[in-house]
């Protein structure tokens, strides 16, 4: 098989459709560049929805990985194994926490975290069993499994799948009065993304966060903060909370975690409350494997330098005073984002967020539209200047700007 068209019908022919992909079929990667079967090159300006941050098969990640693979690739949790215990105390120590609860991928984090602060609930709040409750933001994305899309706003993503898991409110997002509303006597915890990426890049507004963080404190909350897109780098931090200096009681990782190589996602919070699992409660066959640990471990490696979350908020400077003078012309309505990482919403007079995907394809980029109209851009963090530059005037030559 060699044409575009022919793996395009043979996947569609034997696959679920469950997405819609752009008329494009990778065959090679490296840095910010994807190369097609037809030896086409294309600019990635989504890098695996945050999971590239460290770009395409960089190089200490993937001799980390091949490393190990001449070591041992799975023990299953059976077993101790000699990269265990050095990935958990550096993700603890990354992020100033103490426990950690390896995953794979970051829905599965999710769940998990969802089920560590009911337990906590029960265990140490005291919440009578079966009653403890999770507030959540509207428009948030967790991820896919039945539990997760029950606190879905989105139709889409919840239509059909009931019955739902109850237990979840859900409040405005950015909105605290709301939020302080929500909060009772069964309420666990509070989960959120700090800046919301599937819903288009949204960043709360200043103080939320802190606010947040604050409120949770006082009620004897758990503030979980959802950091699977928005961490590792992304933003200019290595957390975005950090922005509002905020440190919320648990995070759960993902994407990034795993530098683009293979699934590892985690719970990371303190012995208070990831102490609450006991032997046989939880568990994944390939969480905290050793291939995961070692790309893992390279990946906190990579962020103890700074030198991701520096290039983040440099480009990312210099991506946003790029974006801000296309607003209000007639082809961009908004553009929103922190560090590298930008939703623009397009006008709809240029066509909806598919079109101008299918447009910039066409020139050469690579970008996803999120719901209807808006595109993100969110490019590996090793991109260079020049290589956004190009990628910016392609945008504004799709856009007619
Ligand atoms: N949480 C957030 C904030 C996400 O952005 C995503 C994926 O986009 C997930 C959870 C789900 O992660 P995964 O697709 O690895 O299950």
């Amino acid at each position: 098989m060699t044409s575009t068209e022919a793996f395009i019908a043979a996947a569609e022919a034997h696959s679920a459709h469950n997405y819609q992909p752009l008329p494009v079929v990778v065959a090679t990667a490296e840095g910010a560049w994807m190369t097609d079967v037809t030896g086409r090159r294309y600019l990635d300006l989504l890098a695996g929805y945050s999971a590239l941050n460290f770009g395409h098969r960089n190089r200490r990640l993937l001799d980390a990985a091949r490393a190990q693979l001449e070591r041992v690739t799975l023990t299953s949790r059976a077993f101790h194994h000699d990269r265990f215990a050095d990935f958990c105390t550096q993700l603890a120590d990354l992020c100033g926490m103490e426990l950690v609860l390896p995953m794979n991928t970051g829905t599965e984090a999710v769940e998990t975290a969802v089920k560590t602060v009911r337990k906590w609930g029960y265990k140490v709040k005291g919440v009578p069993d079966g009653r403890a409750r999770i507030v959540v933001a509207e428009n948030n994305f967790h991820g896919r499994s039945t539990t997760v899309v029950s606190f879905s706003t989105d139709p889409e993503a919840r239509a059909d799948f009931g019955p739902y898991t109850p237990g979840f409110t859900v409040v405005p997002y950015g909105d605290l009065a709301a939020l302080d509303a929500a909060v009772d006597a069964d309420t666990v915890a509070v989960l959120l993304e700090p800046i919301q990426g599937e819903a288009g890049v949204v960043v709360p507004p200043r103080g939320y966060l802190a606010g947040v963080c604050e409120l949770t404190r006082a009620r004897n909350v758990l503030f979980v903060a959802d950091e699977i897109q928005s961490g590792l780098g992304r933003t200019g931090t290595t957390f975005a909370c950090e922005h509002e200096g905020v440190v919320p009681d648990v995070y759960v990782l993902g994407k990034a975690l795993g530098g683009g190589v293979v699934p590892v996602s985690a719970v990371v919070s303190s012995r208070e409350v990831l102490g609450v699992f006991r032997p046989g409660e939880h568990g994944s066959t390939f969480g905290g494997n050793p291939l995961a640990c070692a790309v893992g471990l390279e990946v906190i490696a990579l962020l103890r330098t700074g030198e991701y979350q520096r290039r983040a908020a440099e480009l990312g400077d210099h991506l946003h005073r790029a974006l801000a003078p296309l607003v209000g012309g007639g082809a961009v309505d908004a553009v929103r984002g922190r560090g590298l990482w930008a939703g623009i919403d397009v006008n709809p007079s240029r066509g909806d967020g598919r079109a101008v995907a299918e447009r910039l394809l066409a020139r050469g980029v690579l970008v996803k539209e999120t719901h209807d109209a808006t595109i993100r851009i969110a490019p590996p963090l090793v991109i260079s200047e020049e290589d956004l530059d190009w990628g910016l005037a392609r945008l504004r030559e799709v856009l007619g700007v």
